[in-house]
């Protein structure tokens, strides 16, 4: 008998003469991983990726491949199957071998099928019904429940053999990694940032990140905290570039020439401004940060105005309408955040203004930014500019 993994397509299915460059997306993602993993051969039809393995290692590593494919972006559901010949005999005798063991220390199951291909001589209710008797033979300690089983056992007969599975997981949704282009991500050490890098990467976008540093006001640690974060990320999208700016200077000029309750709205102009020069050097037209409206003072809607007009590009907030529960809650399920809660140091949390403008006028802003040559700090800061690559690691 042979195993195998089929991922069903989300939302692509519902795209007209351009699906072909989604589904080659998607597909070279399945690939990738399935390398990472051993050896197995992928092809796709009828909205559905078949994953077959190829040798022994491969049978063995299926349980590593499911879970990996089970973060493949477009995905609305997977499953692993057995396969059979599109005969009644083979479907049941396979039915019979691969059940039973699934079925154990459960009471009730039901046979539900569905037959793609219409020239299969049974109905879809014929042949549950003579899975169900192959099964019962198999098992008579359960029983047939239609309405409230334990368990539903899908046959599906489609385009070349009959695949018989134990019910379905849910695909990691989204559009296919890449589809939506590239932007660059404010990486923070925070809950947030990784959360909002998550959240664009499953929209379709490739993303890169641009982490500011206040080296020694910042530790080597805090740094390291932020690689980790970019590194669990990787799980998602394979690769990923972190570009480390120093806002040293820029911060030690602020706090020497402009008024403490403007600090962090100024410096978070210089991110601003650094980070979508970033995101035009490597060809991102847009910018991602973890702001959620309200949040912190530097988060109402009139700091978001005054930070966002040093913006070069359009910025994306994929958290502005969300609550920190929720935010955690996905943190947690991503895998982020026990690494997000570790206790280091941020660039935002050196000389922190005890009381920040929470209501600022851009103008009054304006002036006090005046007061430094924005320009030249910028030019300094950029010169500072390294980048890091890191792959996913299984
Ligand atoms: P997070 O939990 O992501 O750190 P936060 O709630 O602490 O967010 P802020 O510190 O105000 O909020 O930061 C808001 C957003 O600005 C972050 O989500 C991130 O996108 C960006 N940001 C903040 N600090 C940095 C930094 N040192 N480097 C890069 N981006 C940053
Ligand atoms: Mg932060």
């Amino acid at each position: 008998m042979k195993e195998v993994i089929l991922c069903k397509y989300g939302e692509i299915i519902l795209k007209g003469t351009n699906r072909g460059q989604f589904e080659a997306q998607l597909i070279r993602e399945v690939k990738r991983r399935a390398n990472l993993v051993g050896n197995y051969s992928v092809r796709y039809n009828q909205s559905t990726v078949y994953v077959e393995p190829a040798d022994d290692d491969a049978i063995a590593n299926i349980d590593v491949l499911y879970e990996q494919l089970g973060k493949v972006f477009g995905f609305a559901g997977l499953c692993r199957a057995a396969v059979a010949e599109k005969t009644v005999e083979s479907i049941t005798a396979v039915a019979k071998e691969y059940i039973p063991e699934k079925l154990r220390g459960l009471k009730t199951f039901k046979c539900e099928s569905k037959r793609s291909d219409k020239h299969f001589p049974l109905s879809s209710i014929e042949l549950s019904g003579e899975v169900g008797a192959a099964i019962l033979e198999a098992m008579p300690e359960i029983t047939v429940d239609v309405h409230n089983p334990d368990m539903v056992v899908r046959i599906e007969v489609r385009d070349e053999y009959a695949y018989i599975h134990a019910g379905q997981d849910k695909g990691a949704g989204g559009m296919p990694l890449g589809s939506a282009g590239k932007g660059m991500l404010l990486l923070s050490g925070g809950i947030d940032s990784p959360v909002a890098g998550y959240m664009m990467m499953k929209r379709g976008l490739t993303v890169e990140c641009v982490h500011f540093e206040s080296f020694p006001y910042t530790s080597e640690a805090a740094r390291d905290k932020v690689l980790q974060l970019a590194q669990e990320l990787t799980e998602y999208c394979g690769k990923i570039k972190v570009h480390i700016i120093s806002l040293t200077h820029i911060q030690e000029m602020l706090r020497d020439n402009c008024e403490e309750d403007y600090f962090t709205l100024l410096l978070r102009r210089f991110m601003m401004k650094l980070a979508s020069r970033t995101a035009l050097a490597n060809e991102c037209p847009v910018i991602i940060t973890g702001e959620s409206l309200g949040q912190v003072a530097s988060q109402t809607l009139k700091a978001m105005c005054v930070t966002e007009n040093a913006a070069d590009c359009p910025v994306f907030r994929p958290l502005i309408g969300m609550d920190k529960e929720e935010i955690i809650r996905i943190s947690r399920m991503i895998g982020t955040f026990d690494t997000s809660i570790l206790p280091f140091d941020d660039c935002c949390t050196v000389f922190t203004p005890r009381h920040p403008r929470t209501q600022p006028e851009l103008e009054k802003v304006l002036v006090e930014e005046a007061k430094v040559d924005f320009n030249a700090l910028v030019e300094e800061a950029w010169a500072t500019r390294n980048t890091v690559v890191l792959h996913q690691e299984l």
